[in-house]
């Protein structure tokens, strides 16, 4: 058998991370981890639990018992299937909010590593390569203009039926790269050994295939 490797893919929201990861995963036959969709967890849970982002205490009780997994392409929190129930700007709001606390970092960065240690996977987010896997095989940093980035937001929002302005979509990426570029506690960045790769013009193929082309 081949040693276990990981493909780390960082970069900011809307910049094609994990369509990318997901269909690399699938033509190299290894796992796919979605680490926002850990933090989209976490946050759809305070939510149900009714744990505001003030209430330490119980945020930290909440995250002794979580359970994340990923099964059949599906995103599994303590055994409910919530793939498409985080994927609401709510979510993503307070997702990016509760990613700055050091007791959700620590937890699902632990987790996150316990995934990708004994198997090879693809795991994409904004510090997998910087903090998760700083000894990945492969590293990435996926960027595309605010303006790009906010149209494939609200193109895959209307998709899913939901009633969202262009320019509110582009208003929340904006603030949600400078939470997620400015928090104290590894912050989105470049790994200084990532490939760096601007998909503003690229299509999902032609990006998967540049990625390929490093690794077979
Ligand atoms: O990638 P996605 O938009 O699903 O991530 C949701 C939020 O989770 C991000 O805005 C970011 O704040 C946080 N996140 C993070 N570290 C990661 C992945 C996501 O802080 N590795």
């Amino acid at each position: 058998m081949t040693q276990a490797y990981q493909i780390a893919i960082d970069g900011p929201s809307g910049a094609g991370k994990s369509s990318v990861a997901k269909k690399l995963a699938a033509k190299l036959n290894i796992d796919y981890i979605d680490t926002g969709a850990m933090y989209r967890a976490v946050a759809y849970k305070m939510l149900r639990e009714g744990i505001g982002i003030e209430d330490r205490e119980a945020l930290k009780a909440m995250l002794e018992n979580i359970h994340i997994d990923f099964s059949r392409g599906e995103t599994i929190l303590d055994d409910e299937v919530i793939s498409e129930k985080i994927r609401t700007p709510e979510i993503s709001k307070l997702a990016s909010d509760a990613s700055a606390l050091p007791e959700v970092r620590e937890k699902l960065v632990s987790l996150q590593r316990a995934m990708g240690e004994s198997k090879s996977v693809v795991m994409d987010g904004r510090d997998i390569g910087t903090v998760v896997f700083p000894k990945a095989k492969y590293k990435f940093f996926l960027t595309a203009t605010v303006k790009e980035r906010a149209k494939r937001r609200w193109l895959e929002l209307r998709e899913k039926g939901l009633d969202v302005e262009l320019d509110d979509v582009e208003a929340d990426i904006i603030q949600r790269d400078h939470n997620d570029s400015t928090r104290a506690l590894n912050p989105l960045r470049k790994a200084e050994d990532a490939i760096e790769i601007d998909t503003t013009a690229m299509n999902l193929e032609q990006v998967t295939q540049h990625i390929l082309s490093y690794i077979e």
